[in-house]
């Protein structure tokens, strides 16, 4: 396939903020896409080359692009500059120096997906002092070789991963759903009136000339309503008069061999079968943590092909979030009676893996960290009786000295340490405390009741000093729980789990089937989205930050104030402006005078003194004196504190005041 179709569906995409629209763009599009370019196409809309659980990432910056740039159109990188600042898009930029150029272009061969996609996955193996130059090069042989210079905004903004087409998880999901399966729907949506005929429509678009299926019951309402105009109507179309009475019937749901719509006379039906169709594709991306597997298989075989893609215990998953209440009776409510109830440990998440003779450990940002934890690696290997499972811990650091139970801070270094691993096991040794287990002797567990799940546990893991099973009571006794909860608290832990006993793992998402309960007025953990560059002793550094929480609805991150204090002038004191310069600089996407865009990627712990209302932010709140507390590395943007918690917190404030 040519890239210059995939750049159209990117630029229409790009058109419109319309959730259902997007998602009839994609699917329309994933229709057409042949069976071996498929992987390719769905990994390039989710703007990555790899799938979701590999931790590879294209790791070009901004700063690196614009001396692409620079090399592929021989400009000088101080004008580049300047026209960044202008356009505040690299994607734009590479477009416009494209389209100067575009007239000795007549010649060139068509740039196709393969050949970005393979450019790109050589750009994301490559590391080392020289790899800077190669990287290079590929990317300005892409650039030199687009026919339209929408293509090279593309190709750019893929490179330094800020796509900017929205299309997030749950679109991507529909999409798939909708484009190989058959499109659902019910009376409402079939019969519209045009100049006295009845059409069939869809999303406002006649489907005229399609195969479609109606239940008996909307092909009775519809004789009766529209006698011989029914019969109109079914000329106009292939209608198929079907008795559905089973809606798992999967020949019927099934694209090929070519039902394109399906039309139930009860909304309850047609609902009930497109939420069957969205969840099989949502749970094997649960299963798989990897869309373009997901859509070859719906591509290929329907629910069957959906149905048996496997968990692969090499391959991360992604974490169950969980939601936060600020009182025992408020979580109950949310988890029902009787609930398990765990201590909340103040370490790090650690996902571990293991087929075999292989051990592998995932942070929750699904980085492996195998090799900074041998010690880690080992206990599992003595105390897990089992070959092959995925299992959920949180791990907290022991002060050497007093025996207790380290906060997280002194534990993360642990996290990003590359050498003297050994020096450092030594120093820091850990517990593990398992709390969930997602894969068991090959088979998923993910759809069993959590309630198996921990006796899973507890039937594999033996006890021992670095090894245990979470500390856990079952209790619908409200008093019991405030028990727990003081009794978890005096161990230094962070507050209390409260969990649902049957309810299921859902990778990914943040439902209601596990409550985290902390101290009220917590710190909150929120993503830096922008910044503005100093002045004085500070020029040159990024001093003003620019916070977001996140949204989980809608997958956006939004603006709830600026944060200036709590940051250190000396990099020996703590958190330095220096060091968070350098660490957001290569996620700058745009720059407009002092101020620049970040692409959401760095987590920060963030205190306050009160949360507001306010029409400044897009959360619609701000915080008072906001003040950085630590850096948050094992924490994905997705896991920062949503606006639904902090209006939550919001509340609570009110209540009190
Ligand atoms: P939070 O990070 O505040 O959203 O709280 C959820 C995190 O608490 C999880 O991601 C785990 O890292 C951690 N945690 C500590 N103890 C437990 C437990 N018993 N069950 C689940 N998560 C736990």
């Amino acid at each position: 396939m040519e890239y210059k179709r995939l750049a159209d569906v990117y630029s229409k995409l790009e058109s419109t903020t319309l959730k259902l629209e997007k998602t009839d763009i994609v699917a329309r599009f994933l229709e057409t896409v042949e069976k071996d370019e498929l992987e390719m196409v769905v990994l390039l809309i989710t703007g990555r080359v790899y799938p979701g659980w590999s931790s590879q990432e294209l790791g070009m910056s901004s700063g690196l692009m614009a001396k692409a740039i620079s090399k592929a159109y021989g400009i000088n990188s101080k004008e580049i500059e300047d026209e960044w600042r202008k356009l505040g898009d690299l994607g734009l930029v590479t477009e416009r120096y494209s389209s100067k150029k575009s007239q000795s272009r007549i010649f060139i061969k068509m740039l196709t997906v393969q050949k970005v996609f393979d450019n790109m996955r050589k750009i994301s193996g490559m590391e080392g002092m020289k790899s800077q130059d190669r990287k290079l090069d590929l990317v300005s042989e892409l650039l030199s070789s687009v026919s339209n210079p929408l293509e090279a905004r593309y190709i750019a903004r893929t490179v330094i991963g800020d796509l900017r087409i929205g299309v997030a998880e749950g679109l991507l999901r529909d999409a798939i759903a909708s484009a190989f399966f058959a499109n659902v729907f019910w009376k409402e949506t079939l019969e519209q009136k045009v100049n006295g005929d009845i059409r069939l429509k869809v999303m406002s678009r006649s489907v005229t000339g399609k195969k479609i299926v109606v239940d008996e019951k909307l092909a009775t309402v519809l004789e009766k309503k529209y006698g011989e105009d029914y019969d109109m109507l079914k000329s106009g179309n292939d209608v198929v008069v079907r008795q559905i009475k089973k809606i798992s019937d999967d020949e019927l749901l099934k694209k090929e061999p070519g039902i394109d719509y399906i039309f139930f006379h009860d909304v309850s039906i047609g609902n009930e079968t497109k939420s069957r169709i969205v969840s099989s594709v949502e749970h094997a991306f649960s299963m798989t943590n990897d869309f373009s597997l997901v859509a070859l298989a719906a591509k290929d075989g329907g629910f069957t092909a959906l149905a048996k893609l496997k968990m692969n215990a090499n391959h991360p998953l992604k974490v169950m979030l969980y939601q936060k209440a600020l009182t025992i009776d408020d979580a109950f409510g949310i988890v029902g009676k009787p609930a398990a109830i765990e201590y909340k440990y103040d370490g790090f998440r650690l996902q571990v893996h293991r087929t075999d003779d292989t051990i592998k450990l995932f942070t929750r940002r699904l980085e492996d960290v195998t090799k900074q934890f041998p010690d880690v690696v080992s206990v599992v290997r003595e105390n897990v009786k089992a070959r092959s499972f995925i299992l959920d811990c949180e791990v907290i650091g022991i002060d050497m000295k007093t025996g207790k139970w380290l906060p997280f801070q002194k534990i993360s270094r642990r996290i990003k340490r590359k050498y003297d691993i050994d020096q450092t096991v030594r120093e820091i040794p850990v517990i593990i405390n398992f709390f969930d287990a997602m894969m068991a002797d090959g088979k998923s567990l993910i759809d069993v009741p959590f309630s198996e799940r921990r006796k899973h546990i507890e039937s594999v893991v033996s006890e021992g000093d670095g090894i245990k099973v979470a500390r856990h009571i079952i209790t619908d006794d409200v008093e019991k729980v405030n028990d727990f909860y003081k009794e978890s608290l005096s161990k230094g832990n962070e507050g209390i789990m409260m969990k649902n006993l049957s309810a299921p793992y859902k990778p990914g998402s943040r439902v209601g089937y596990g409550i985290k309960i902390k101290p009220t007025m917590d710190n909150l953990d929120l993503v830096i989205v922008g910044a503005d560059y100093g002045e004085g002793k500070r020029v040159g550094w990024l001093s003003s930050f620019h916070l977001a929480c996140y949204d989980s609805d809608s997958g956006e991150y939004l603006t709830i104030g600026k944060m200036g204090t709590g940051i250190k002038e000396k990099s020996e004191e703590g958190t330095s402006f220096g060091e968070l310069t350098e660490l957001l600089k290569p996620y700058i996407t745009e720059e407009k005078g002092k101020t620049v865009a970040i692409k959401p990627a760095v987590v920060i712990e963030v205190a306050f003194e009160e949360i507001q209302k306010s029409t400044k932010y897009s959360s619609g709140f701000a915080l008072r004196f906001p003040r950085l507390v630590r850096l948050r590395e094992d924490r994905m943007p997705e896991d920062a504190s949503t606006v639904d918690e902090i209006s939550m917190v919001y509340g609570a404030q009110r209540g009190r005041g």
